[in-house]
């Protein structure tokens, strides 16, 4: 099955009871047992609900990996994951992570005694200089938020494999449609579901792939011990936007380019982040182990007072944090996604603009763009 199909199917069969075709919401917390311990495979609705077995199954396909699990948010999958680590154990992480990660791991896990470096992930001296013995985690994002470098994921995976530990890519920004990384030798994916993958802004979640039974049979464990599941409504909602999440891809990527070409060629802007033009530093590798180049552009301008005034200034763009959803928004990363980064390593410039491009008419937000930018 190609990936269009598996959207649809994957883990998504009709229901046997009437044949409904769309997934039922199993809005319940517990299931009625024929005997004592004897059931249809579902005992508690933390540990398990059908709902959010298809969704899983679904998202394991898109990605090409062996299984799935899903969490309340990006966040709660990302914090489930790191229980993974024990104190003394050592995470390299990319230098552009979006900034609730960076918060995670520099604020939550150091005080558990998990120690972390920051690392420009291009740089492959620096990530083999950065692992040591002590290293589980080589996290990656790519391409990242907001500065969208791109990172060689089998390039990095390599050097995390050499060093005995997981190369963990957040795959939000590209969504399986774009970027595979379990094909180029990742052993896990995550995700913030509540972006492309549900791609309607109506939802909130999580979500880990892998390959390796034994990962997935802990984190599994994980998820019911720790317990950050997602509502069966949630599940629903995420499952059908997954369902268009090739289409919605492939209108996001034609709008983002358009986008970034006004953008270059505007006088009020420095600088345009857009890993499809051919002058971004990481166009080549994203040509490469990308499928198209992603809706999400950042640019900078010449002063903050520019940047601060596109926000204010486009309609069509809402101001508002998140992205992936069929609608357009614009931030200021410096103060409101990344604000957290502020005075870190991973501060990001005041000038900064960035733009989830949406799947309206591109002459419209071009023109949206224009009047902002005055
Ligand atoms: N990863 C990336 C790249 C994100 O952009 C976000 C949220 O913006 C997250 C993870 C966290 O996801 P959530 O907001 O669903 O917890």
């Amino acid at each position: 099955m190609r990936f269009e199909t598996k959207a649809i199917h994957a883990g998504q069969e009709p229901e046997p009871a009437y044949g409904a075709v769309s997934v039922p919401i199993y809005q319940t917390s517990t299931y009625a047992q024929e005997a004592v311990g004897k059931h249809a495979g579902y005992d508690y609705a933390r540990t398990a609900n059908p709902t959010r077995t298809a969704l899983q199954e679904a998202l394991a396909a898109l990605e090409g990996g062996r299984g799935a699990l899903c969490f309340a948010s990006g966040m709660a999958a990302e914090a489930t994951f790191f229980y993974l680590l024990r104190p003394g154990d050592h995470v390299v992480l990319g230098d552009d992570v979006y900034g609730g990660t960076y918060r995670l791991v520099s604020k939550v896990l150091a005080a558990w005694g998990v120690a972390f470096d920051t690392v420009d992930l291009t740089d492959l001296d620096a990530v083999r200089a950065a692992v040591r013995r002590e290293t589980r985690v080589v996290w990656c994002e790519t391409p990242t938020n907001p500065l969208l470098k791109i990172v060689d994921i089998a390039a990095v995976a390599g050097v995390a494999r050499d060093a005995g530990a997981w190369c963990v890519v957040d795959n939000t920004f590209a969504s399986p449609y774009l970027q595979r990384p379990l094909e180029l030798g990742a052993d896990v994916v995550v995700h913030s579901t509540t972006k492309y993958i549900g791609g309607h802004s109506d939802v909130v979640g999580g979500a880990i792939v892998a390959n390796d039974p034994d990962v997935l049979e802990r984190l599994a464990f994980l998820q019911n011990a720790a317990g950050a599941v997602p509502a069966p409504m949630d599940c629903f909602l995420t499952l059908r936007g997954l369902k268009t999440l090739a289409v919605r891809m492939e209108a996001h990527c034609r709008n983002a380019a358009l986008v970034a070409a006004m953008l270059e060629t505007h006088p009020k802007v420095k600088y345009v982040y857009y890993p499809g033009l051919r002058t971004h530093p990481g166009h080549h590798v994203a040509a490469k182990q990308m499928d198209g180049f992603g809706g999400m552009v950042s640019f900078e301008t010449f002063d903050e007072e520019t940047a601060l005034d596109v926000c204010a200034k486009t309609e069509l763009f809402f101001l508002a944090e998140s992205l992936g959803g069929v609608e357009s928004l614009v931030e200021h990363p410096g103060r409101m996604t990344h604000q957290s980064t502020a005075g870190s390593p991973l501060e990001v410039p005041a000038t900064l603009v960035r733009l989830s491009v949406g799947i309206e008419h591109p002459e419209d937000l071009i023109e949206d763009l224009v009047r902002a930018l005055g």
